[in-house]
């Protein structure tokens, strides 16, 4: 696959050359494409809410089935017992985060989960109390902090220190976060931040962040919303002591789909670490028992409270098929072929008044480019989802558009650039 910004072409050609010796190709067919006026619209919201794998419905209709057919015997049913739905999608989840099975569970959603591995893994004292996250964070991450803080009877205003980008930048620079994590040192509890900028598009390193962190002596965890399935991670080997992220975007496990938590291994099996508790997350061998005392099983279902959302694990379970079927390493070669001629064909329009505010990096980002209008921003929007584009408006005047590899194609992305070239030739 040719990767190299000087040998891309803008003409549509080239786009479709570029589809036909693509090897992933044609697990496109295994997601449904929404249709306007009988077309496949040009779908670069998978940011946001990632496609609906085919097979979907006949999974949850199969389950439904089972749930007419057998009522309770369901959980012990001969095939897929919803008695372990919540150890099913580990493995696949685990190896697209770069984790051992044991760290990894689907459970919740993603704000739940991040509150609940807060109180877990932010423990201030006296000396060691700051947090460090990234500012402009998404608004769910901002308010869990927030009152994570506040529930330890701290002011938020003395504890979040939040990176900016400096003065007349649009993303962070590298040596500015660990600088901070440095500057604050003795007095850091904890650097919280997201993998993936959901505004910017920027891609953080991570394993640096984590490394500087525990240098300091601080604890380190992510926010993965805009990572998981979208970049290739090491969890385990970069040490993150704790993550979570949730499957409805990059991962395509339907609206509202199940939040995922990470733990290390060093934590999830100390069983000393705080973690609230539930029947789910005891000990299987006394689970049942129903006796007084919570002890927590070894790995990261000992943060389960519930018995697992087997409806919702389906959705999981849907698009861990598909995901299984391909390696990280492929899924994000085609991703940097296909965001890198997005960014070609698009530089060449800015001149009509609009800035990729994306690192044009690619070490730096994953599928997304974050546009940034000057004016005109809403009516190109406007004329774009007429023309049967779905990408996705943030206030006050960016575009945010992903295209994704898993079910994206290269003349997509000609296509959607050409949009936008005759909208700005018409209003010329
Ligand atoms: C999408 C997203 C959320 C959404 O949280 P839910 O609990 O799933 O509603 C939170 N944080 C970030 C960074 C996100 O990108």
């Amino acid at each position: 696959m040719i990767l190299k910004a000087e040998e891309f072409q803008n003409n549509l050609e080239y786009a479709r050359f570029m589809d036909d010796i693509d090897s992933l190709f044609s697990i496109r067919h295994r997601f449904q494409i929404p249709e306007k006026d009988g077309k496949q619209i040009i779908y670069f919201c998978g940011n946001s809410l990632g496609l609906k794998p085919a097979s979907t419905a006949y999974l949850m209709d199969k389950e439904l089935k089972k749930w007419g057919d057998l009522a309770v015997d369901g959980h012990f049913a001969e095939e897929d017992p919803w008695f372990s739905y919540s150890e099913d999608n580990r493995a696949s989840l685990a190896r697209i985060v770069g984790a051992k099975m044991q760290e990894v569970i689907p459970m919740n959603s993603l704000t739940v989960n991040l509150h609940l591995l807060m109180i877990s893994f932010y423990k201030p004292t006296k000396e060691r109390y700051k947090i460090i996250m990234e500012g402009g964070a998404f608004p769910s991450d901002q308010y869990a902090m927030e009152t994570q803080v506040r529930m330890h009877g701290l002011n938020p205003e003395e504890v979040i220190i939040e990176l900016h980008p400096r003065e007349g930048e649009y993303t962070l620079r590298e040596e500015d976060i660990f600088n901070t994590i440095e500057e604050h040192g003795e007095s850091l509890a904890l650097v919280m931040m997201a993998g993936v900028h959901y505004y910017t598009g920027q891609y953080y390193p991570l394993r640096e962040i984590t490394e500087k962190a525990h240098k300091v002596g601080a604890l380190c965890g992510f926010d993965l919303a805009h990572a998981t399935g979208n970049l290739p991670l090491e969890l385990h080997d970069w040490n993150v002591d704790f993550a979570c992220w949730c499957s409805y975007k990059y991962l395509n496990s339907g609206p509202g789909a199940v939040g995922v938590a990470f733990v290390h291994e060093k934590w999830a099996n100390d069983p000393d670490v705080f973690r609230l508790g539930g029947w789910w997350g005891n000990d299987p061998k006394t689970r049942f028992k129903m006796e007084k005392g919570f002890l927590p099983a070894k790995g990261a279902q000992s943060w389960q409270m519930s018995n697992a959302p087997v409806f919702n694990m389906i959705g999981l379970k849907a698009s861990m098929d598909i995901f299984d079927t391909v390696a990280m390493a492929d899924l994000r070669k085609k991703s940097i072929a296909l965001t890198n001629y997005l960014y070609f064909l698009l530089n060449d329009l800015t001149k009509f008044g609009f800035k990729i505010i994306t690192p044009e990096n690619p070490n730096q980002r994953g599928a997304q480019l974050s546009l940034l209008f000057k004016d005109k921003g809403k009516e190109l929007f406007d004329y774009l989802t007429e023309n049967g584009v779905v990408m996705d408006w943030r206030e006050p005047n960016v575009i945010r558009i992903a295209p994704v590899p898993l079910y994206n194609t290269f003349e997509e992305v000609y296509t959607f650039a050409k949009l936008v070239e005759n909208y700005f030739n018409q209003e010329n």
